[in-house]
């Protein structure tokens, strides 16, 4: 049985951003993160039933929301909990999201010694101007304090930046800083409008632009270059790193391996009989999760996957790798006939005639999507999962 990941979802930031629709709530209120701290605890530990007795992890990620909102000692409990319980692959990644506003030097330690060996930053830019456009709740003086606190403790942290609002010389000097920090993996997340958001609402009444393709191709680019004149490479549409510094944890999902999601929204794939996968959501709003613990009921979706589904979704994660998919991996997991029919020889050579995928789906079995293809890449697999 294949190892697992396992994801814990924090729903609470200290106030919300503008532009962000991650399930999370702003709520400054340590009483009730205290309480949350014990639910997190207590729904993987019920959730454990639905794991086939699996007993080989290979990455822990405490995300959210803000996870660096909680105390080292009840990160310490719930890593404690999943060592008594299970075995670890060696180089098991224990990863904690954290907003540059939530932690000291001490705090950051506490962490470390807790057993997170991975430190995911929040810091989105080291300057004032684009923290206060942001609506982020520090400056960019903490921002570099906490790069300097993350960078002394952990060995392995990436930082995350959002373009889109900045000049491209002012994003490459973030990411130099981040460089100067010894940080050997970057996500760069381009600045999006989503519904609901306050800056959608912005976006709307024409109080801000949204960035123009030509822009955004440009800025895409120019991070690609910079970040790999020092090595540090694209491995994900968003994300680069280093050889072997790649998230382990993320890659389980754009791999379409097994991962359980405990906590408020989380999302779970397991597979179980054979090459059956089992898609499971939790009740999202936290405090309609924090009672559906009392009847050990926290899921409002269970459901067996068609290998349609499951074709879909496999061709959604990984064709965001650069490297591509293997094939034979894709027929490890999805029925043989579903993955021999979407990647007919007929559908792939028109993408490859269009230039959006590599010959090497011809020479070495392995889908990958071109630069154009990267970019339409929704489109590509709607024209491979139609008509299944
Ligand atoms: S800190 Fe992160 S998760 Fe929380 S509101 Fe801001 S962007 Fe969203």
């Amino acid at each position: 049985m294949e190892p697992l990941a396992v994801y814990l979802h924090w729903p609470f930031c200290k106030s919300k951003c503008p532009y962000c629709d991650f399930p999370s709530m702003g709520r400054c209120d340590e009483e009730l993160y205290r309480r949350f701290e014990d639910y997190l605890l207590r729904d993987l530990k019920q959730s454990l039933e639905e794991i086939d007795h699996r007993h080989v992890i290979r990455s822990v990620f405490f995300g959210g929301g803000t996870p660096s909102l909680m105390t080292p000692q009840s990160i310490e409990r719930i890593l404690d909990f999943l060592f008594q319980n299970f075995s670890l692959q060696n180089n098991v990644e224990i990863t904690l999201e954290a907003n540059p506003a939530t932690f000291d030097l001490e705090k950051m330690r506490n962490f470390r010694h807790a057993g997170v060996n991975r430190l995911s930053l929040g810091v989105q830019s080291f300057f004032d101007k684009n923290l206060r456009f942001l609506g982020r709740i520090y400056d960019g003086k903490q921002a570099l304090e906490a790069a300097a606190v993350t960078s002394q403790i952990f060995d392995n942290f990436s930082f995350d930046f959002i373009y889109g609002h900045q000049s491209l010389k002012n994003l490459l000097q973030d990411l130099s800083m981040a460089v100067n920090f010894g940080c050997r993996h970057v996500s760069c997340y381009q600045l999006t409008f989503e519904e609901d958001t306050p800056f959608y609402r912005r976006l709307q009444s024409g109080d801000i632009k949204q960035m123009g393709e030509s822009r955004a191709i440009k800025f895409h680019d120019a991070i690609g270059d910079f970040l790999e004149s020092f090595g540090i490479f694209r491995y994900e549409v968003s994300n680069y790193s280093t050889m072997n510094y790649e998230s382990r944890h993320n890659l389980t999902y754009w791999e379409y391996d097994d991962y359980l999601g405990v906590g408020p929204g989380a999302h779970s794939r397991i597979s179980s009989d054979g090459n059956k996968k089992k898609e499971m959501i939790k009740i999202s709003d936290p405090f309609l999760w924090e009672k559906a613990l009392e009847s050990n009921n926290t899921f409002s979706l269970v459901n067996t996957l068609t290998e349609k589904e499951k074709l879909t979704e496999a061709l959604i994660m990984g064709l965001r790798l650069i490297k591509g998919i293997k094939k034979e991996n894709l027929y490890s997991k999805i029925s043989n006939i579903v993955v021999d029919s979407a990647l007919s020889l007929e559908r792939l050579l028109f993408l490859s005639k269009n230039g959006l995928i590599t010959e090497k789906i011809f020479s070495k079995s392995i889908l990958q999507l071109s630069e154009i293809g990267l970019k339409k890449m929704n489109s590509v697999v709607e024209m491979l999962c139609s008509n299944l």
